[in-house]
C-alpha cells in the first residue's frame, strides 16, 4: 500500500509537469492550455506513412472502432483520406508525420496546408467548416498514429501500457460520454481513453465533436433516455448546476430494484464528460447547449457538479494527490459521489472507481517511463517547481 501510494504521488507529480490533467473540474483554478512539453517530451522522429501500404490504401472500419471509436468510419474522415492520399501520389511527395499525434512535415505539409485552406475557404457554413476542420485533424491523427501507437492505450508501441490494465465492469445504470474535442484525439496522455479501456466502449463511449456519426449516436442515446436522465459535468458558472446529491440522492436501493432502469437501457443515466483544453472546452459546451435546444425546446443541457471535497474522497482510498483536475480523475469523483448515496451503494461503483485510479496510475507510470526513454530525466527541482502551478 506505502509502495502504491508513493507510486501515485510522484506519477501526480509529473502530471503538472505533462500537463496531463487538465482541470476541467477543478474548482476555479483553470488554467490549463495545451502544453509545447508534452508534445516535446513525447515526441519521436519523424514518420513516414504511407497509406497504400495498409491492405485497401484507407482506413478501414476495424481500424477506425480499434481506436475506441464505436461509429461507422466517418464519411468526411475516409473522404480526407483520399485526399491526402491522392496528392501525396500527384506530387510525389512522401507524407511524413511528427511530434504527438498527426502532425504533417515537411513538403508534403506545404502542400497539404494550401489544398486544405482553400478547401476550407470554399466552405460557407460555420457548421461544415467545424466537420471539415474536425475530419482533418482525425484523418492526420489516423494516419500519422498507424504503426506507432498501440490502438488500445493510445501510447507508443514500445511502451505499452494494456498488460497492466484491469478491467472492470460498471453498472449498467450509469453510462459516461467522452465529449472528446479532435485535438485531444489520440493523445497519449488522455485520460478519457482510459475510461473505455477499463470499463468497455459501452459503458465509456467515445463521441468526437463535430463528428455528425458519433454526435448522432450520441444524441440518439440522449432522446431515448430523456433530458431527465442526461447531465453534463462542467463547471460552468453560468450554468445551472445541481450536485450529484441534489440530482440523484432521492430514494432509496429499493427504487432501483422497481424501475426499469435495471433492465432497459433507455433508463441509464448519462453523464457527458467533456474531453478538451479549457479553451476548446467551452465551444463544445455551447454547441451541446445548442443541440440541446433543438432537441428538448430549451436553453441548457442539465449540468451536474460535484461538490465531494478532496478529503471526503480520500477517505474511500488514500490518495495524496488526488484532485479532479482531469477527465479520468472527474468520472471518479462522480462516481465516488453516487456510491455514497444510499440508492447507489449497493451497485459496485466503488469498485470501478478502484479500477480507474489504478489505470490513471498505470497511465502515470507509462508517460514516465516514455519521457526517461526519450531521454529527458525529470529533476526533482522541476518536479517541485510544476507542482506549483
Ligand atoms: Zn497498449
Amino acid at each position: 500500500m506505502v509502495a502504491t501510494t508513493s507510486t501515485i504521488s510522484r506519477a501526480f507529480s509529473f502530471t503538472c509537469m505533462f500537463k496531463l490533467c487538465r482541470p476541467l473540474f477543478a474548482l476555479s483554478t483553470r488554467t490549463h492550455m495545451e502544453s509545447p512539453r508534452v508534445n516535446s517530451a513525447l515526441r519521436s522522429p519523424a514518420r513516414e506513412t504511407h497509406i497504400g501500404d495498409t491492405d485497401d490504401g484507407f482506413i478501414t472500419l476495424q481500424e477506425w472502432q480499434g481506436w475506441g471509436a464505436v461509429s461507422p468510419l466517418p464519411a468526411l474522415v475516409q473522404q480526407i483520406v483520399e485526399d491526402l492520399k491522392a496528392l501525396e501520389k500527384n506530387f510525389d511527395a512522401p507524407m511524413s508525420f511528427g511530434g504527438n499525434g498527426g502532425r504533417l512535415q515537411g513538403d508534403f505539409k506545404i502542400l497539404e496546408d494550401k489544398k486544405h485552406r482553400a478547401t476550407y475557404q470554399t466552405l460557407g457554413e460555420s457548421e461544415k467548416k467545424l466537420q471539415f476542420f474536425t475530419a482533418r485533424q482525425i484523418a492526420c491523427r489516423l494516419l500519422g498514429s498507424q504503426g506507432y501507437l498501440c490502438q488500445k492505450c493510445w501510447i507508443a508501441m514500445e511502451d505499452c501500457m494494456c498488460s497492466k490494465v484491469k478491467h472492470c465492469s460498471l453498472w449498467y445504470g450509469v453510462r459516461f460520454w467522452l465529449y472528446m474535442h479532435p485535438k485531444d484525439f489520440l493523445r497519449q496522455n488522455n485520460t478519457g481513453k482510459l475510461l473505455w479501456q477499463v470499463l468497455g466502449v459501452q459503458a465509456a463511449t467515445l463521441c468526437l465533436y463535430g463528428v455528425a456519426e458519433d454526435e448522432e449516436i450520441m444524441w440518439s442515446a440522449f432522446k431515448r433516455a430523456g433530458k431527465s436522465k442526461v447531465w453534463c459535468l462542467y463547471p460552468n458558472k453560468n450554468a445551472i448546476k445541481m450536485s450529484v446529491q441534489d440530482t440523484l440522492g432521492y430514494g432509496s436501493s429499493e427504487d432501483l430494484e422497481y424501475t426499469p432502469m435495471m433492465t432497459d437501457g433507455d433508463n441509464t443515466l448519462n453523464f457527458v464528460l467533456i474531453d478538451g483544453t479549457w479553451s476548446n472546452s467551452a465551444a463544445m459546451f455551447n454547441r451541446l447547449k445548442e443541440k440541446a435546444k433543438t432537441v428538448w425546446d430549451e436553453e441548457d443541457i442539465p449540468c451536474i457538479s460535484l461538490t465531494m471535497g478532496a478529503s471526503a474522497m480520500h477517505k474511500l482510498r488514500p490518495q495524496p494527490s488526488w484532485d479532479r483536475t482531469c477527465t479520468a480523475a472527474a468520472a471518479i469523483g462522480l462516481l465516488s459521489e453516487l456510491q455514497l448515496l444510499p440508492k447507489f451503494s449497493s451497485c459496485g461503483l466503488d469498485e470501478a472507481v478502484e479500477a480507474i485510479e489504478d489505470a490513471l496510475a498505470v497511465l502515470l507510470e507509462a508517460l514516465t517511463t516514455r519521457r526517461l526513454r526519450m531521454g529527458r530525466s525529470v529533476t526533482r527541482k522541476a518536479r517541485h517547481n510544476l507542482n506549483l502551478w
